[in-house]
């Protein structure tokens, strides 16, 4: 057993205790309701604690210094500790949020309108394919622009101020753009490539902006979080830890088989920035750099899907922290913005079909690929993937149930969205965020259906059209998208027939 299955056991029992007690605090015997209390609040301090332990890697290494005199402390505290200082705490902004969405959705849209203005000036200047609102949207799809890094790391840093607000040179930060470019491509593989690691960076954006949640981390945290988006997959091989560890790859050796991929393309991106030409940080402020890159170190790391378990349930369990307590303990922002990059990095099934199979048909190819490198050089039978043999509908419903649904589940009670995509299609500016649809919830529902449809009905060889390299029948499986379709329009009408029956 886990840490984190202990915790998520640890957290029900919790949560059933809490129950018993409210359902008996109008008229059980007192006695026992003061007795499940303290049962309640002990198991609350021992969960909190395991959450505490589970979810800051670098309190170890903190040291606590106290001293009267400030510069020394100050000093001491900056050479020794490798805590980020924060101008406020993690747990009083992170209680904050909702608030701080609630009253700032309308001065957001007024900000909005503002930046906006100037972006449209940006793209104009600058001769870029695409502008802002484009890639505001959730259904953006990346595969159809070339360079992608030129104009989303462009648009989407000016858009949070972070030209300005660094003082970057705008030649430093095209130069740094197409090493991006080339480290991405090094490979050349099928997925994680420069499309990737670009559509990762407007896919965090687009969470930041739909959630308000700019208004609630620092300028540095959003520095951090949205360059980590566009680097964290920087020089990626197209081969899995697993396979690198295996192998005695020269990498997996270098890092002790711990994250090799995630160590890489931190490790690396921070080597290209030594070269004055790419480095876009030159001109901020040394102890800004500090906590810019211990934060972007913890959230490329974070990337690593090993971490995806603990990431959720220390979510969840921040969530049952904040319903049922008024007294919420610490939950850490770093835990947030690790949540947020995770996130967006496996968002594939959460975008239109056709945006979603186009990547999904890439990332099997790259797994294929390892697979063929597998049997040839390693005589291995049983390949992890096996372009062959590996059920790729099975696949894709395992990976949406297991990973990316539990992922947004937790995003959707964290964040309280407000779609931009509806907001600007109804224009109206309103504090009653229940009106709004959270962008990801039809497709994701719509695209487990298709799946869905297909392995009721499908025929497989009619689905693939070539395994070598793996070609999908993008015809074939648009009619299981029209099916599923109608099963959910079926499925909503029944659930508002319900509604309408336990109302009334
Ligand atoms: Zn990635």
């Amino acid at each position: 057993m886990t840490t984190v299955n202990i915790l998520g056991r640890l957290r029900i029992a919790t949560e059933q205790v809490r129950k018993v007690q409210s359902s008996l605090a109008k008229d059980g015997p007192p006695d026992q309701v003061e007795i499940l209390g303290k049962v309640g609040k002990e198991l609350d301090g021992i969960l909190y604690n395991l959450v505490d332990i589970l979810s800051d890697d670098t309190r170890q290494s903190e040291i606590n210094i106290t001293s009267n005199d400030g510069q020394i402390s100050k000093w001491l505290e900056q050479t020794f500790s490798s805590k980020p200082q924060r101008s406020t705490t993690a747990a009083s902004r992170f209680e904050s949020i909702k608030a701080v969405i609630q009253a700032s959705s309308f001065v957001n849209a007024l900000q909005r309108q503002v930046r906006q203005n100037a972006k449209e000036r940006l793209s104009a200047v600058l001769d870029l394919p695409v502008d802002i609102y484009k890639l505001n949207l959730w259904s953006f799809n990346m595969m159809e622009y070339d360079e992608p890094f030129v104009f989303s790391i462009l648009l989407i840093f000016d858009a949070h101020d972070i030209i300005s607000r660094y003082h970057i040179d705008i030649e430093t930060l095209k130069n740094f753009c197409r090493a991006l470019t080339d480290g991405y491509q090094k490979y050349q593989t099928p997925y994680h490539n420069d499309f990737h690691g670009a559509d990762v960076l407007q896919t965090t954006h687009c969470l930041l902006i739909k959630s308000s949640l700019m208004n609630v981390f620092t300028q540095i945290e959003i520095a951090a979080l949205l360059f980590s988006a566009a680097i964290h997959d920087y020089e990626h091989p197209g081969l899995n830890n697993g396979y690198l560890v295996k192998t005695k790859n020269d990498l997996a050796l270098i890092y002790n088989d711990f994250s090799v991929l995630e160590n890489h393309h931190a490790s690396s991106m921070f080597k290209l920035l030594r070269d004055k030409r790419c480095n876009i940080w030159s001109n901020m402020d040394t102890n800004e750099y500090r906590t810019f890159r211990s934060l972007v170190i913890s959230l490329v790391l974070a990337t690593d899907m090993a971490n995806h378990a603990s990431l959720i349930e220390r979510m969840s369990t921040y969530f049952y922290f904040k319903e049922t307590n008024s007294t919420t303990p610490s939950a850490d922002s770093k835990t947030l913005l690790q949540t947020l990059l995770h996130a967006a990095d496996i968002s594939n099934a959460t975008k239109p079909w056709s945006v979603y199979i186009q990547s999904a048909e890439r990332i099997m190819e790259e797994f294929f690929i390892q697979g063929d490198l597998e049997k040839i050089n390693y005589e291995d039978r049983k390949p992890t993937f096996d372009r062959e043999s590996t059920d790729i509908v099975q696949l894709q419903i395992g990976f949406i149930t297991h990973i990316v649904h539990p992922t947004f589940d937790v995003l959707s009670k964290v964040l309280l969205i407000d779609s931009l995509d509806y907001a600007q299609k109804e224009s109206k500016a309103t504090t009653n965020l229940s009106n709004y649809t959270l962008p990801w919830q039809y497709d994701l529902q719509l695209n487990l259906e298709t799946w869905k449809q297909i392995s009721r009905n499908g025929d497989l060889k009619k689905m693939i059209a070539k395994r070598k390299p793996l070609k999908l029948n993008y015809d074939y499986l648009q009619e299981y998208v029209e099916k599923a379709k109608t099963v959910l329009r079926k499925r909503s009408q029944h659930d508002l027939l319900l509604n309408c029956a336990l109302s009334s």
